[in-house]
């Protein structure tokens, strides 16, 4: 690549970085510093995927902390976009009615689906955009390769959408022998690493930048040694304009679908969208069916709520609004189902359909925010995806909803209300009934379910508890049947429990006799 390509910047490191005010551009990748002279810490890889069997996500989880400088990192990127969600939302006074607007129209519009879809299709149409229906992932997929193939056409470009990661979309059209290429940063990383991505927001956060500068170096020939932030963004910029502008198809998800004008609207930071949705003259829109509100009017609350939740932001830098195709090119929107219609007929999990992906569960999520994406092993990770992806694969991701803490930060921060953590104790209960975890685990809940539904039992077991604790050797507490002991320890209990502590000093009290 020619140095001509670069920002002037680039080519003198002592040249003033981009500013505002005075002030060097805030990012939430951070201010760039020069690489460590040190080997940096090796990225941790997320879970391993066999087949249909349970995912280890504490298994993946424990390598994650291992690596104490990603761990970290990722910890404080994602609890400072929580405090910037929180400083925007103290901002707005109105914020808490903007949350239960938003959930009443995404319950009414999910209660009459069937109007607004139909709405919706008819409206569209009478826009130029030609309305497919896919019932799931494979269909989606081929309905797809079918308009590629009609226009001859051998690469696509396509924006960031989870769909298409659900429908394990780029994976199936390389296989065809198209060349899928990512137009957002973070997922051309995830894409050029060979790797799912791990945030719906923020798809390589868990990378630091010299897993990025080993990456590009790899693929595309940049220096392994400079992980400067604006020198690598600039060299894949480079490297991906040139086959943007070939492509002859482009690919975009959506974040609204406006059921009164047939249009829908695709929010994002780097006008990655616009390129795809604009450059090629085929445009193809992947969305699906839960992705509806029925007025334009709807959008207001939607879109104060997204950013500000996703990233702290006020607004996306781009909210591009499509509504039919461009003059001389070609329009396609796939409703996809893969899932949904069932998951609205389940009674304590149909509301998980409301969320508008902005990521706030996650950024907020103890777990998550310590053990990375990655560790969920599924398309949805952190607390949103423990409630959704078992709607897909009860067995494979039966042990997720045991990945949280149960509290109730993620239920706090959803912009659409959205009862993340009742619905993940729910899940734990549907598992145990349908008999999707494993024999141990469940003995295990019974015999806690017994003992603390009777005081006498608990108060027993709890001393018998804090004098093993002190008492057996190491091996006897920590082995495989203590999940929880992986990766930390079970604090040293209390010289005196508190049922104790209280029955001296405040029953006691109040009886006659009792010690003053
Ligand atoms: S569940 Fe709520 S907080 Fe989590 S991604 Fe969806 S909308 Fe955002």
């Amino acid at each position: 690549m020619s140095d001509k390509m670069l920002h002037p910047e680039l080519h003198d490191p002592d040249a003033k970085r981009p500013a505002r005010d005075g002030e060097p551009l805030d990012h939430a990748e951070a201010a760039s510093k020069p690489l460590r002279s040190r080997m940096p810490e090796a990225q941790p890889r997320g879970a391993k995927i066999r087949g249909n069997r349970p995912i280890d996500q504490a298994e993946a989880a424990k390598r994650f902390i291992a690596a104490p400088e990603h761990q970290k990192m990722h910890d404080e990127r994602l609890w400072d976009l929580r405090k910037k969600r929180d400083r925007e939302m103290h901002g707005m006074p109105e914020w808490e009615d903007l949350r239960s607007f938003a959930s009443q129209i995404k319950e009414h519009t999910l209660a009459h689906l069937d109007h607004y879809l139909e709405m919706f299709e008819h409206n569209a149409t009478a826009n130029g955009i030609k309305v497919h229906w896919a019932k799931d992932a494979a269909e989606h997929n081929d309905i797809v390769l079918g308009i590629m193939r009609e226009k001859k056409a051998t690469r696509l470009i396509k924006s960031k959408s989870m769909l298409t990661e659900e429908c394990g979309f780029r994976e199936f059209m390389t296989g065809q022998g198209i060349d899928v290429v990512e137009t957002d940063l973070g997922e051309r990383i995830q894409q050029l690493d060979d790797e799912a991505p791990s945030h719906v927001v923020v798809p390589a956060v868990h990378k630091m930048r010299s897993d990025v500068a080993q990456v590009f170096a790899k693929t595309i020939g940049s220096d392994p040694d400079n992980d400067d932030a604006n020198y690598l963004a600039e060299r894949q910029r480079a490297h991906t304009r040139p086959l943007i502008l070939d492509a002859q198809v482009g690919m975009t998800g959506a974040n609204f679908v406006v059921a009164e004008t047939g249009g829908f609207v695709v929010c994002t930071n780097e006008g990655n969208a616009d390129l795809s949705a604009n450059i090629p003259p085929v445009h193809i829109a992947s969305i699906g069916i839960e992705k509806l509100v029925p007025r334009m009017e709807h959008l207001a609350v939607f879109v104060r709520l997204l950013s500000r939740s996703a990233l702290g932001a006020p607004i996306t830098q781009y909210t591009s609004h499509f509504r039919g195709p461009r003059a001389g090119a070609e329009m396609h929107v796939v409703l996809v189902d893969n899932g949904r219609t069932e998951r609205l007929g389940m009674e304590k999990f149909w509301t998980s359909l409301k969320c508008i992906r902005c990521g706030a569960c996650m950024n907020t999520c103890p777990v998550f925010r310590r053990s990375g994406g990655l560790s969920y092993g599924a398309t949805y990770a952190g607390p949103i995806g423990l409630i959704i992806d078992p709607t897909f694969n009860a067995r494979k991701y039966s042990t997720l909803p045991f990945s949280s803490t149960l509290n109730g930060s993620c239920t706090n921060v959803c912009p659409v209300k959205i009862n993340i953590h009742e619905q993940i104790a729910s899940w734990r209960q549907v598992l145990a009934e349908t008999h999707e975890i494993p024999f141990m685990k469940k003995a295990m809940m019974a015999a806690a379910g017994k003992i603390l539904a009777h005081p006498a039992l608990y108060r027993a077991a709890i001393a018998a508890a804090d004098s093993a604790l002190k008492n057996l050797p190491r091996f006897a507490v920590y082995n495989r049947l203590n999940t929880w002991g992986r990766g930390r320890e079970v604090p040293a209990p209390p010289p005196e429990s508190f049922h104790s502590w209280y029955k001296r000093n405040r029953i006691d009290r109040k009886q006659p006799g009792g010690k003053p």
